[in-house]
């Protein structure tokens, strides 16, 4: 048992917060169990953050906290993940700092997809259920997860390379195991067959196998980065009208002169109709070369160029109306 309470193991091998303990309670209203949430892809493996045994789980996706590991660790204190995809454990049995307790998910209200993908992890100061009164989990994180993470960020870095580019169907968890090596042996072969790998197919990832990925790595890049898409050019103004939030754009129709002779009172109207689409193209016309699609990449982070009206394209313009809405 550890003298000192905290010192945490990170759930899993990012650190990334995506909302944080004070978040949740500067919420309005505030939230119900302050936590921090971890942004991580759905299927990371969660690990218990200190020695301990499973108090209870809760394996239906039902109510906020959708599927719920709770632990209580000999410290006195005890922590809660929620929203999990898979459960791994059953109540009463003992873990170590590390050990797998289940999957992240994203389920919550009944459904699996219920939020959007992420742990929460919420830190309580006894061994009783207290949602009004946690503490702040981050602040108790151990400050050896630096080398945690780094360590397990290159591996998956490397593990995703040998799944995408040399065809490997590895589990990126962070962990160099048989699978792994037996991959960067394969690969260190692979290498050496191109004159890019002079050293033993020892199936670790030392210099010389560096050495090699860079410029197979190179290669692969310039292989896999989209060629811009002429599909995109096509985008027109008409594409708009498909969006429901039209008032900000209009703005700038208006502008342009949208529907000549129309009164001011009808112009915003939330409708997107043959006036607004002929102002919005005049704009464009003047400023982007009469492209939609330029447009939303030069002021608005659109930057797919395969993506034509997809969620990326859809987003900018949605920040484009939002900023337009308030103020032209
Ligand atoms: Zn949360």
């Amino acid at each position: 048992m550890p003298e000192v309470k905290g010192g945490y193991q990170l759930p899993a091998t990012s650190n990334y917060v995506s909302s944080s303990w004070q978040d949740h309670k500067n919420r309005r209203p505030p939230s119900q169990e302050p936590g921090t949430d971890y942004g991580i892809a759905y299927g990371s493996t969660l690990r218990a953050p200190e020695d301990g045994y499973i108090e209870y789980v809760k394996t239906s996706a039902s109510g906020a906290m959708g599927r719920v590991v709770k632990i209580r660790l000999n410290d006195g204190q005890s922590v809660r993940y929620l929203h999990l995809s898979r459960i791994t454990v059953n109540s009463g049995q003992k873990v170590r700092r590390g050990d797998v307790v289940g999957y992240s998910g994203a389920s919550a209200n009944g459904k699996d997809w219920g939020v959007g993908a992420h742990v929460h992890v919420t830190l309580m100061p006894g061994h009783a259920d207290t949602f009004g009164n946690t503490l702040d989990f981050a602040r108790q994180v151990g400050a050896d997860n630096d080398i945690t993470i780094a360590f397990s960020q290159k591996v998956a870095n490397e593990q995703n390379f040998l799944n995408a580019a040399q065809g490997e169907k590895l589990v990126v968890d962070g962990l160099a195991g048989p699978l792994y090596r037996a991959a960067v042996g394969r690969y260190q072969q692979y290498l050496k067959g191109r004159g890019w790998y002079d050293g033993e197919i020892d199936n670790a990832w030392g210099p010389k196998t560096q050495a090699g990925h860079e410029k197979r790595y190179a290669e692969w890049v310039a292989q896999t980065t989209p060629k811009p898409n002429p599909a995109y050019h096509r985008a027109t103004v008409a594409d708009l009208a498909e969006l429901q939030w039209v008032n900000g754009l209009q703005k700038i129709a208006h502008l342009y002169g949208y529907g000549k002779g129309q009164a001011q009172s009808t112009w915003m109207d939330n409708k997107w109709g043959g006036g607004s689409q002929a102002g919005l193209q005049r704009f464009l016309d003047q400023n982007h070369g009469g492209s939609l699609a330029a447009w939303l990449r030069a002021k608005w982070g659109y930057t797919d160029n395969d993506d034509l009206w997809g969620p990326n394209m859809k987003a900018a313009a949605a920040r484009a109306e939002a900023e337009n809405y308030k103020a032209l």
